[in-house]
């Protein structure tokens, strides 16, 4: 097992015809440097953010030390998922939900707090929607003896109690956003007394604190382009597994909340398409309440509500978009970062929207056939794999479907519950709003 894991991440950007355009610094109208961004970030990270030119960067020992405790992830022919739909299509999904913290965002956090530490750094802090980020940073900051400060939005907190639980019992603080313990937390506040927060308004808030606290540093669970690097460690284990199988992807499909998980299953298999030896789709599952890919605009917005973050260009719905109260707290985000939204742009992958109702259904075919209650965000993943395997069962061909399982729902039964009673509302994105 060990001998299969990945010593390096693969960074797309040193392969991209067209590259994303840069960040924005919002008072200077400058394009951003490392120098802009380390005030936030862990400097390594800002390096890796910036990078275009080397196309494989090295994982340092301590993090693949540390990879080795829950990788490589199984890749699984889903068999009985395959029989269920009586689809000819070869399914198969990558998962990462059987790590201890339950979904792939462990894979950057272990990197993130590394490098924090390695640079001297004693707090971290960040902001987390359903929880997932939160959770896997809150055990990422004890491994290295960090301290660490999460603000959790207030919809998910209140949906997924036991997840503000897992993150205290790893030992960090978590603060419901917004929240009255930053300046940016009580502007919205006042403005907005009973605002759900979003993973934007949870952002400013934790780019706040990072800023006005002494040898603090801020982490990002996904949206930037270093989180996407980080988690191109499941492409290309799932690369390796797929030749053992004999197999190669002709569809390649992940859930899309700022990008990282879609990108770490597609990016590594993105190169060969760059290089002209395959001919892959990639397809990106969004919820039709937060459709940045396919019903938003590309232009240079911020990651947060309140305007700290610098100018990223993007695909977005704008930074004071308010998602509706889906269960899957961890696609709720306004944009999608820039690395994917140039690729969307040069029509290198596809993006589809589906409504929250299909996408629980998906999750309970799925859980029906292969016993695995997949995340509210995972299982858009398996609606868009299960729309490709009908269509296949329609003209007979037996295409290979691989999707990446980003994380399990066993934190999300209310969700699972109100699906079953039939309680479950569609969403739909309403422009004039
Ligand atoms: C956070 C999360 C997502 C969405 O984030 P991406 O960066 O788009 O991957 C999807 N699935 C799970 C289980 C998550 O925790």
């Amino acid at each position: 097992m060990e001998d299969e894991l990945p010593k390096q991440w693969y960074n797309i950007q040193a392969d991209m015809k067209n590259k994303p355009m840069p960040m924005i610094h919002p008072a200077t109208k400058e394009p951003l440097g490392v120098d802009d961004l380390a005030h936030i970030f862990a400097r390594e990270c800002c390096e890796q953010e910036l990078n275009q030119t080397d196309a494989w960067i090295d994982i340092p020992e301590e993090i693949q030390e540390k990879y080795r405790m829950y990788r490589c992830t199984p890749l699984v022919r889903a068999y009985e998922l395959e029989k269920a739909l009586g689809t000819p299509a070869h399914i198969y999904f990558k998962n990462e939900s059987v790590n201890p913290l339950g979904s792939h965002k462990i894979n950057s956090a272990i990197a993130q707090a590394y490098y924090c530490k390695k640079e001297g750094t004693t707090n971290v802090t960040t902001e987390t929607g359903a929880g997932q980020w939160g959770a896997a940073l809150s055990y990422a900051a004890r491994v290295y003896g960090l301290e660490c400060a999460v603000y959790q939005v207030k919809i998910s907190m209140q949906q997924k109690p036991y997840r503000s639980s897992i993150m205290r019992t790893f030992g960090a603080t978590v603060e419901g956003s917004p929240s009255m313990s930053t300046r940016a937390g009580k502007d919205i506040i006042t403005k907005d007394p009973t605002h759900p927060g979003s993973l934007g308004t949870a952002i400013s808030e934790a780019v706040e604190l990072a800023t006005t606290t002494p040898n603090c540093k801020y982490t990002l669970g996904s949206v930037l382009n270093h989180v996407t690097l980080h988690q191109t460690i499941i492409g290309l284990e799932a690369e390796k597994q797929m030749e053992k199988a004999g197999e190669y992807p002709d569809i390649v499909i992940g859930c899309f909340g700022g990008g990282s998980n879609f990108g770490g299953i597609s990016m590594p298999f993105m190169r060969h398409n760059i290089s002209g030896e395959k001919n892959t789709r990639f397809i990106a599952a969004e919820p039709a309440s937060c459709p940045k890919l396919t019903k938003g605009k590309f232009e240079y917005d911020f990651g947060d509500e309140a305007g700290y973050t610098p100018l990223i260009p993007m695909y977005t719905l704008g930074h004071n978009f308010k998602p509706a109260n889906i269960h899957a707290g961890g696609l709720r985000f306004h944009g999608a970062g820039a690395i994917i939204s140039q690729l969307i742009k040069d029509e290198m992958m596809e993006a589809v929207d589906i409504p929250q109702n299909e996408s629980f259904k998906a999750g309970m075919i799925f859980a029906r056939s292969e016993g695995i209650i997949p995340a509210p965000e995972s299982c858009h993943a398996i609606a868009a794999a299960i729309r490709e395997a009908e269509k296949c069962k329609e003209t007979g061909e037996e295409k290979v479907i691989l999707f990446n399982l980003s994380g399990h729902g066993l934190m999300d039964m209310t969700a699972y519950d109100q699906y079953i009673n039939g309680d479950l509302q569609d969403y739909y994105f309403e422009p004039e709003k």
